[in-house]
C-alpha cells in the first residue's frame, strides 16, 4: 500500500513554504530521530521525490534550494548517507510497491542506514565478474562470499547486495540485487584503516547469510540493471559534490548512535565531527585563496597559477551541472556528462590537494591521527586548518577510485559517447561459470 498524506505544495514557492514549515515545526530540542521523522515524513527531507513516496514533486533545482533553505535557517538536514544518496533512489525505480513502503520511510526519517556491497576483491572496475553467490533455499537465498571497501559497513543497518544468482548465464545476466540485514550473524565487518587515520570503509565477509526472497529488488537475475541504476545515481551525485551526503551532521541508523541525541548539538557544532580541523575535501578556491593571504603565499606566483587553475575547473564543473540539471529538468539526457562531472571532481581534489600543501609548506608533511592529535597540531602550529589539509592530501587518492575510476569513465565517454571500438572481449556471451577466473 502507497503511503497517503498528501505532501505536494500548494503556494507554487517551495522555498517560502519550507520555511513557513521550519518555523513550526523544527525544535532543536527534539531528538534527532524525532527530528527526522518529522522532516522525512512532511516531505521535505527529500522533496524531488514522488509526493506519493515521501517527496513533494519538485524539480531538482527546487530540491536545492529547499536544502538550502533548511540549512540556512538553521534546522539539522535530511539523513545523509548511501540510504538517501544511492539505495532510495534505486528502490524507487525498480523496487515494488511493498518494498518502496518498506524500505523509503526508514531511509528519509533517518531509522536505518545503508551501505553498498558492491566490489569484491577480484571485482572492481569489472564489477560484472563478481562471484560472491545466492543459492535460493525456500522463500530465503543464502548467501556466501566476500565484499570490500564497503563505506559506512560498520554502520549499516542494510546493504545494497549484489550476488551471483545464475553462474549459467553471461556474467552481465546472471546476477540480482538484494536488500540484506546486515546485522546478522552471517555478516562479518571488518574495518580497514586508511592512511588518513579514519577507518570509513571495511571489508565484509558473507558467510551463509541470509535475505529473504521480498528483498530481491528489481527481479531475479535483473540486478546488473538496478546496479547500473545505483551507479547512475552514485556518478550523477558525486559529480554534483554529492559526496558529502555520506559525511552529514548526524548519521542515520540504529549502529551510529545518533538518533537519541538532541537534535539541535549537531547544528550547533557546525557539523564538525571529531574536533579539530574539519576536513578541506573538496575545497573550493574560495577556502584556499583564504589559506594562502592567512598564510602570506598569495602573492607566490605558483601558487597564484594553482589557484587560479582550480578556479577554472571549479566554474567548468559548476556550468557542467547546471547544463545536466537542465537536461534532467527538460527530460532529457547529455550522454558522458555526469562521467565528465566526476572527472572534474577528480581535477579537483587533485589540484587542491597539490595547493593545499604547497601553501602549508613544510607544516604539509604533519598528520594526525585522531580528534585530539588533530586539536593540538593545529593549536602547535598556529594553523587551524592544517589537519584539514593534511587529510584531504591523503584522502585525495580516492575519489578518482570510488563510483568507477577516471580510466573507466574515459572509456565510457570514449566507448558510448565518441563511438570509439569496444575493447575486445569474448565474455558477454560465455556462461559465467566457464570464464577463466584468477586464483
Ligand atoms: C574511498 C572509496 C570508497 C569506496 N566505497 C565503496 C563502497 O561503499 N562499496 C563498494 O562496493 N565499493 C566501494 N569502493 C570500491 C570502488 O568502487 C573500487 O575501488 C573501484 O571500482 C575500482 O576497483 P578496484 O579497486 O578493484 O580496482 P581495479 O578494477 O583492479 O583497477 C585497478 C586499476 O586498473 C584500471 N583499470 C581497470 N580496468 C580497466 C579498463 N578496462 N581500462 C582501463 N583501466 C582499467 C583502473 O582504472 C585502476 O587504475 C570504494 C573505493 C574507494 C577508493
Amino acid at each position: 500500500m502507497t503511503d497517503t498524506a498528501d505532501r505536494t505544495t500548494t503556494s507554487g514557492d517551495p522555498v517560502a513554504e519550507v520555511k513557513d514549515w521550519l518555523a513550526g515545526s523544527w525544535d532543536p530540542d527534539l531528538t534527532v530521530a524525532e527530528w527526522w521523522e518529522r522532516l522525512g515524513t512532511s516531505g521535505w527531507a527529500v522533496p524531488t521525490w514522488p509526493s506519493a513516496w515521501f517527496g513533494k514533486d519538485l524539480s531538482r533545482a527546487e530540491g536545492v534550494r529547499v536544502q538550502q533553505a533548511i540549512a540556512d535557517f538553521g534546522a539539522l538536514p535530511a539523513p545523509g548517507g548511501l540510504g538517501l544518496m544511492l539505495a532510495g533512489p534505486t528502490i524507487a525505480v525498480h523496487g515494488t510497491d511493498e518494498q518502496k513502503q518498506r524500505y523509503l520511510r526508514d531511509i528519509v526519517t533517518g531509522q536505518r542506514a545503508w551501505c553498498q556491497l558492491f566490489s569484491e576483491p577480484g571485482a572492481g572496475s569489472d564489477l560484472a565478474g563478481l562471484n560472491a553467490r545466492a543459492v535460493k533455499d525456500g522463500d530465503e537465498w543464502i548467501v556466501n562470499g566476500q565484499k570490500v571497501w564497503t563505506s559506512g559497513g560498520h554502520v549499516a543497518d542494510l546493504g545494497m547486495l549484489i550476488a551471483r544468482t545464475d553462474p549459467d548465464q553471461p556474467k552481465h545476466s546472471g546476477i540480482s540485487y538484494f536488500a540484506i540485514d546486515m546485522r546478522q550473524p552471517g555478516i562479518e565487518v571488518v574495518p580497514l584503516r586508511e592512511m588518513t587515520g579514519r577507518a570509513l570503509f571495511n571489508e565484509v565477509f558473507l558467510t551463509d547469510a541470509r535475505v529473504g526472497d521480498d528483498a530481491l529488488i528489481g527481479g531475479l537475475n535483473n540486478g546488473w540493471r538496478v546496479a547500473n541504476t545505483t551507479l547512475m545515481f552514485e556518478r550523477s551525485s558525486l559529480g554534483a559534490g554529492g559526496g558529502s551526503a555520506a559525511a552529514s551532521l548526524a548519521s542515520p541508523g540504529q549502529v551510529a548512535g545518533d538518533l537519541d541525541k538532541r537534535a539541535g548539538d549537531f547544528v550547533a557544532t557546525g557539523g564538525r565531527r571529531g574536533g579539530g580541523g574539519g576536513t578541506l575535501f573538496g575545497a573550493s578556491a574560495k577556502g584556499l585563496i583564504g589559506l594562502a593571504k592567512g598564510n602570506g603565499k598569495a602573492a607566490d606566483p605558483s601558487i597564484r597559477q594553482k589557484l587560479m587553475q582550480l578556479h577554472t575547473i571549479g566554474e567548468v564543473a559548476r556550468f557542467n551541472n547546471l547544463r545536466l540539471k537542465a537536461a534532467m529538468q527538460a527530460g532529457k539526457d547529455i550522454p558522458g556528462l555526469p562521467n565528465i562531472s566526476k572527472l572534474l571532481m577528480s581535477s579537483t581534489v587533485r589540484l587542491s590537494r597539490d595547493v593545499g600543501l604547497e601553501i602549508s609548506g613544510a607544516y604539509g608533511t604533519l598528520h594526525a591521527y585522531d580528534a585530539d592529535e588533530r586539536k593540538a597540531l593545529d593549536k602547535a602550529t598556529g594553523q587551524p586548518f592544517l589537519s584539514g589539509i593534511t587529510e584531504m592530501a591523503l584522502f585525495a587518492q580516492g575519489p578518482p577510485i570510488y563510483g568507477g575510476t577516471d580510466q573507466v569513465q574515459r572509456n565510457i565517454i570514449g566507448e558510448r559517447v565518441l563511438g570509439l571500438p569496444k575493447e575486445p572481449g569474448f565474455d558477454k556471451a560465455t556462461p559465467f561459470k566457464d570464464l577463466p577466473k584468477n586464483g
